[in-house]
């Protein structure tokens, strides 16, 4: 998908160009002025922006079916089930799952792999046994394992990045061993940008049988992501950051290990019967979607996903490579910049220092000229402890960004070292 450093193209392909004004009319948001700048968003790897289609699909909702779900036999309740489950249908289509049943409606990343730390961890991890990470981990990928390892007297291991901020593939190997239980990685690093080689990550760790959690948050937004084609075992993101609504994400699972994994939540229509003495769980994927769902959200992100198939993810692909590509060139050439996360596959993301400027007045400097972007450790301290730095400034860049806001980034960083000379 992402080209080398060395190969890093600031125009995308013949016939992988995105209508990017036509576009930016999509996104009603985009439209404003902030401290009486135009509005230059590049702060999308915490959150993209929302297209029309999304917005209206859940006005429509409200506005004409809305209804608890599963429960109804009254028209609304229908019409609402059938949008709820036919998002699942998107969800799975989406990530090239084998069945619907494989989607599992959650909060977001966070939540996706909480639930499974607290299913499949707490039947599968005991006392002495281990659960890799690596260093390049959010923090959702690191508390819910180390709550997990913490309960049951196991260990932690984490596998080590070098300083282009790439995960060391011999190390990691080496940490596989017959205590392992389950490897849980980021597919794309949201503080430095590095895609992780998946397949062949999920290759070493089946040939040891461990089972494999893949944190893709930040990958589905970039690239073309086929959860059998990477033979991961589990796959994680949030609804918010692929242009889709808050409070919505997606766990997928492979059905023989949801299907043996326990509850997470005990309540409403994740069950088929209930006594006092006994109770028996529904089927999957509902044993895992405890009370009412957000219903809304899970039809917005299907509008989401209605929106990225109709572009093309590939197109969205090499359009932001080319973005990121320009940022680099033209950032790295401004004298006293520290890129943070130099690997050769990166997706969407610009992380950096200038001088000893702190990054949160580099971060609101650059708000006064109407630019967003992020500062401080992004939910990655051991990626900062790693650089021995304290935090970064992260631009990253979304479908609807231009090669003009690059430059807009490229005059404000100009500013912010002429407020410190
Ligand atoms: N994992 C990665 C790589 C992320 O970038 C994020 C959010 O920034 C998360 C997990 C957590 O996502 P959420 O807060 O939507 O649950």
């Amino acid at each position: 998908m992402t080209a080398p450093a060395n190969q890093l193209r600031a125009t995308p392909p013949a016939g992988h160009a995105l209508n990017v004004e036509k576009i930016r009319a999509e996104f009603p948001i985009l439209h404003q002025q902030v401290h009486g700048k135009p509005l230059v968003y590049l702060d999308n790897a915490a959150t993209s922006q929302k297209p029309r289609d999304v917005i209206d699909a859940i006005s429509r909702y409200y506005e004409r079916d809305n209804a608890n779900i599963h429960r109804g036999v009254h028209a609304l309740s229908e019409r609402a089930t059938e949008a709820y489950e036919a998002a699942r249908c998107a969800a799975q289509n989406f990530l090239g799952a084998a069945l619907p049943s494989e989607i599992i409606f959650v909060r977001g990343t966070t939540e996706a792999i909480n639930l499974v730390a607290q299913t499949f961890g707490r039947t599968r991890v005991g006392a002495g046994d281990e659960v890799i990470v690596t260093t390049m981990e959010h923090h959702s990928n690191i508390v819910p394992w180390q709550m997990l390892c913490g309960e049951k007297g196991a260990k932690l291991r984490v596998a080590p990045i070098s300083d282009r901020g790439e995960l060391d593939l011999e190390e990691f190997q080496k940490l596989l061993g017959p205590k392992t239980r389950l490897v849980a990685l980021t597919h794309v690093s949201n503080a430095l940008g590095t895609i992780n080689p998946i397949r062949e990550i999920v290759r070493m760790a089946h040939d040891r049988n461990v089972p494999v959690l893949v944190d893709g948050a930040q990958a589905v937004p970039h690239l073309k992501v086929d959860v059998r084609d990477l033979g991961c075992d589990f796959y994680a993101f949030s609804g918010h950051k692929v242009y889709g609504p808050t409070g919505i994400g997606v766990l997928y699972g492979k059905s023989d290990l949801l299907a043996a994994m326990p509850p997470y939540q005990g309540g409403g229509d994740m069950i088929s019967s209930v006594t006092f003495e006994k109770t028996t769980y529904n089927k999957v994927p509902f044993k895992f979607e405890a009370g009412t769902p957000d219903v809304a959200g899970a039809i917005g992100l299907g509008a989401a996903f209605a929106y990225v198939n109709g572009l093309g993810i590939e197109k969205i692909g090499a359009h932001e490579h080319a973005l990121l590509a320009h940022a680099t060139e033209a950032v790295s050439a401004i004298p006293g910049v520290r890129l943070i996360g130099t690997a050769p596959q990166k997706a969407g993301v610009l992380s950096f220092l200038i001088d000893d400027i702190h990054p949160h007045d580099i971060g609101t400097i650059l708000d006064q000229e109407g630019i967003a972007i992020r500062t401080g450790h992004h939910c990655s301290e051991p990626v900062m402890h790693r650089f021995g730095i304290p935090a970064t400034a992260r631009a990253s860049f979304a479908l609807y960004n231009t090669f003009q806001e690059v430059d807009a980034l490229v005059r404000g960083i100009a500013k912010v070292r002429e407020v410190f000379a």
